[in-house]
């Protein structure tokens, strides 16, 4: 907390450091802040004072007088900026914009086709923003990062795809560095899945440490939060557990090249498919839904198999990471109980005891949400970090 020998212009007074003491909201008085970093009281102030040029952190108001005068403190402002959460689907693109504690302030959703490559799509996504902005009233001096999620393996240190097979004219596109000659701010490019996994977890399982969310829909991949943090891999395709091989796969292609994959049996086309050579007329997930709504035994146990062979993969997984909490989403995961019932079948009877003992598997709760709260998560984790306000505070 101490450390002054930043250069640049809020550092050298340490006051980004600080700030990250505020990032939770909570309002502290100047005693409370110095009793914190072991810092003078008055170095506290020069520091407030620095944030409070930024407009980052002001005079908390008390809510209910107490009579008597309250010593006064001070926390973060939320509404002080704004960050952009963008997640792009095969056929959508959803926006929104939240305050810096990550509370959603307005959202859109339009559709699109990500198969049209990445200039259109991103032209699309700046003009979103700027809508969003004149929408909520503000402008782009407001925004203070951009969190994009695409659907296709993303390295994550450049923001480039990697070989993404949806995504025709992606692969290695500077994503970053397109943003930011439109959208001059940090732009942080991620897989879906894992901004799946942050906001999840933020959401509904904040204290939970070992995490893994599934998504099922088109394809399955996973998001994996260990030891509380998200982990990408070496390439950024960890959790990529739609192409691990499955028993009922033998024999069965994958648009990946190989045979017998999780996805060929599992996704939601796969069902579909499964379904139309029983003789129903399904030609996608969403109908796989709509059969498994109204009733349809044939679809309730095409999905409940998809649930057992989803079960498969996880179960390795179990024992590899053990964690504590599985949340299903994704499309298929609107199939409710019944895939959910397939996975549970299978993991909770062939893993470890140990490993099961307080293991949760569970729908998401933040549904289609949850890509575009990790997105704009990760853009405010970036946009108040130490280094990107001191780089905030030198272009003042
Ligand atoms: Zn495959």
């Amino acid at each position: 907390m101490s450390d002054t020998t930043r250069s640049s212009a809020l550092g050298s007074t340490g006051a980004s450091e600080l700030f990250q003491l505020l990032r939770d909201g909570l309002p502290r008085t100047r005693a409370e802040l110095a009793a914190m970093t072991g810092l003078a009281r008055s170095t506290v102030g020069l520091r407030l004072e620095a944030l409070g040029e930024l407009g980052l952190v002001g005079p908390y108001a008390d809510a209910v007088s107490t009579g008597g005068r309250p010593p006064s403190r001070v926390a973060l402002i939320p509404s002080a900026r704004v960050v952009l959460g963008a997640d792009v689907g095969a056929g959508h693109l959803s926006t929104a914009l939240t305050d810096l504690m990550g509370r959603q302030l307005i959202s859109r959703r339009t559709a699109l086709e990500v198969s049209d490559g990445p200039e259109p799509v991103l032209s699309l996504l700046v003009a979103e923003a700027d809508a969003l902005l004149a929408e909520l009233g503000r402008s782009r001096d407001d925004l203070i990062g951009v969190g994009i999620g695409l659907p296709g393996p993303v390295e994550f240190a450049t923001g480039r795809p990697v070989n993404p097979p949806i995504m025709p004219g992606w692969d290695g596109f500077d994503v970053p560095g397109w943003m930011r000659r439109h959208l001059d701010v940090p732009v942080l490019v991620d897989n879906d899945v894992n901004l799946m996994a942050l906001g999840e977890r933020s959401r509904s399982w904040p204290d939970r440490d070992h995490f893994l969310f599934v998504k099922v829909a088109t394809g399955i991949g996973a998001g994996i939060i260990s030891g509380g943090r998200l982990q990408r891999g070496a390439q950024g395709i960890a959790g990529d557990i739609g192409h691990v091989q499955v028993a009922r796969g033998a024999g069965i292609p994958c648009h990946c090249g190989n045979v017998g994959c999780l996805e060929a049996v599992a996704s939601g086309p796969a069902v579909a498919a499964a379904l139309r050579r029983v003789g129903h007329d399904v030609p996608g997930g969403a109908e796989v839904i709509d059969l498994v709504r109204r009733g349809d035994l044939d679809a309730i146990m095409a999905v409940r198999q998809a649930g057992r062979d989803l079960g498969e993969v996880l179960t390795a997984c179990v024992n590899l990471v053990n964690p504590s909490v599985i949340a299903i989403g994704g499309s298929m995961a609107q199939a409710g109980e019944h895939l959910i019932a397939g996975v549970r079948e299978v993991v909770y009877s062939r893993s470890m005891p140990l490993a099961t003992e307080h293991l949760s598997i569970v729908q998401s709760r933040s549904g289609v949400d949850a890509a575009i709260i990790g997105a704009g998560m990760l853009a405010i984790h970036h946009a108040l970090s130490p280094a990107a306000l001191d780089e905030l505070a030198a272009a003042v």
